[in-house]
């Protein structure tokens, strides 16, 4: 394990993840070499990002890309632009796209990347000049057939436009070398909304697996950004009860139900949800805590602890984020009964699509949107299905089932590629 670099800020999120990769590995009795292997990334990239901001100030950022495994494909996963971004962090969700693209079905490895920035704070101009000299800095170790980013928190078609333009110059025109794109340069139909559509799917099984009718059952979800946002409209639409829907500031309750698509336009009106009309304005604390149906956290990791999911009142957990519970809460909640759908299916609607755009990409043939939705839907239920049944026949929650059955799958890749390769 010598070459772990261990002097950084230990994440949460890598503690929670190795937690759940552990209790995994034991119960499919992973072999000794393999556990290590499927520990340690494949690649780990950090880069000095040196930025003119538009004062004529020099600023020095600091941008990561980490590639976990690339046993089942190239390697996949989005770019985060976030204050916390840290190395821990991103080596987390790299491990966890590996899972995810494995338990999806797609050929896929795994990978993660990120600016540690608050991008907010910076003017289109210097989004796009970070963007670009991230991407120059670290273009040599991406590409089609080796690693394809995608959006993640505070980024978006336009980031991934900029992406694409600046590995263009060098290799040519290139649009297979990053997925969530304009459609104008060969983004998918339906990749903005594939996340909160998957989302809305595996709620409805979930649903209907427990006799719980759809239509009036109601939610609160953390979070209104590509993943919450686009999930909360979907289960509107669906029949569900929006009661309760949060951004970084705070969030509203109604426990009649809230329009999201009506809390959205305020929002941009506004800037803020504070002073939203028929609906209280509370913290995210609070949010959480609420008496729903269904909880749907859908911002960041770690946000539902030992120290607040004795108060969870949701009987279902839908995990739209990536890794927002810590492995003492999942203890709680699964004593209390609530169904957890672990966030490795949960929100895997999104690099579904985005394997759908690199095909299209690769082919220079592109689909009309029904097919894109009716291929997620189905992709995501057969997911569901085989993760259900393993885990009814081993008896374990579904959590534990969906990282065994993705490891098998790595594992198994591995040994008929030879270990180099992992
Ligand atoms: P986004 O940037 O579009 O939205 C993030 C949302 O979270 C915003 O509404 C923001 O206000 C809110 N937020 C930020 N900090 C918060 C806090 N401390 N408390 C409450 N809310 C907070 O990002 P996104 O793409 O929607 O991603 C959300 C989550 O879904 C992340 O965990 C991401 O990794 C995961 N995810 C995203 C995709 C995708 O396709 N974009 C796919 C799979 C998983």
């Amino acid at each position: 394990m010598a070459f772990v670099d261990e002097t950084y800020k230990r994440a949460e999120s890598e503690r929670i993840i190795n937690h759940h990769f552990d209790l995994a590995a034991k119960k499919i009795n992973l072999d000794h070499e393999m556990w290590e292997l499927l520990k340690v990334p494949f690649r780990e990239i950090k880069v000095q990002i040196p930025l003119r901001m538009d004062d004529g100030r020099l600023e020095i950022f600091v941008g990561y890309r980490i590639q976990h495994s690339q046993a089942r494909g190239p390697m996949k996963g989005g770019m985060r632009y976030h204050p916390e971004v840290n190395l821990g962090e991103i080596r987390a969700l790299a491990a966890v796209m590996t899972w995810k693209t494995a338990i999806a079905g797609i050929p896929f490895g795994g990978a993660k990347g990120g600016v540690s920035c608050n991008p907010k704070e910076l003017s289109p101009a210097e989004l796009e000049r970070l963007t670009r000299a991230f991407m120059s800095r670290i273009g040599d170790n991406l590409g089609p057939n080796q690693d394809i980013p995608a959006p993640d928190v505070n980024t978006n078609p336009q980031v991934m436009a900029w992406m694409m333009d600046e590995y263009s110059r060098r290799h040519g025109y290139t649009p297979a070398i990053v997925t969530g794109k304009p459609v104008e340069l060969g983004g998918s139909l339906g990749r903005v909304e594939a996340t909160g559509r998957g989302v809305m799917f595996v709620t409805r099984e979930a649903l209907k697996d427990k006799g719980v009718p759809m239509d009036g059952a109601t939610v609160v979800i953390q979070g209104m950004g590509n993943v919450g946002g686009n999930a909360a409209s979907f289960l509107h639409d669906a029949g569900c009860k929006v009661a309760g829907i949060s951004d970084s500031k705070g969030g509203l309750h109604n426990p009649k139900g809230l329009n999201p698509r009506k809390v959205e336009v305020y929002k941009e009106e506004n800037g803020t949800l504070e002073g939203f009309p028929e609906a209280d304005y509370i913290s995210n604390k609070e949010l959480l805590e609420l008496p729903c149906d269904i909880l749907i956290p859908a911002a960041l990791e770690g946000v539902i602890t030992g120290g607040n999911a004795a108060g969870v009142k949701a009987k279902f957990l839908i995990e739209a984020a990536n890794i927002p519970t810590s492995p003492e809460a999942d203890e709680v909640l699964l004593d209390k009964g609530v169904y957890i759908v672990p966030d490795i299916l949960a929100n895997a609607g999104g690099v579904i699509v985005s394997y759908f755009e690199w095909t299209q990409n690769l082919q220079a043939s592109y689909w009309e949107e029904d097919a894109v939705n009716r291929k997620l839907e189905k992709t995501m239920l057969d997911a569901y299905g085989h993760l259900k049944a393993v885990a009814q026949t081993n008896s374990v929650p579904l959590r534990t089932a969906a990282y065994a059955i993705a490891i098998e799958k790595v594992a198994r890749a591995i040994r008929l590629r030879g270990f180099l390769h992992a």
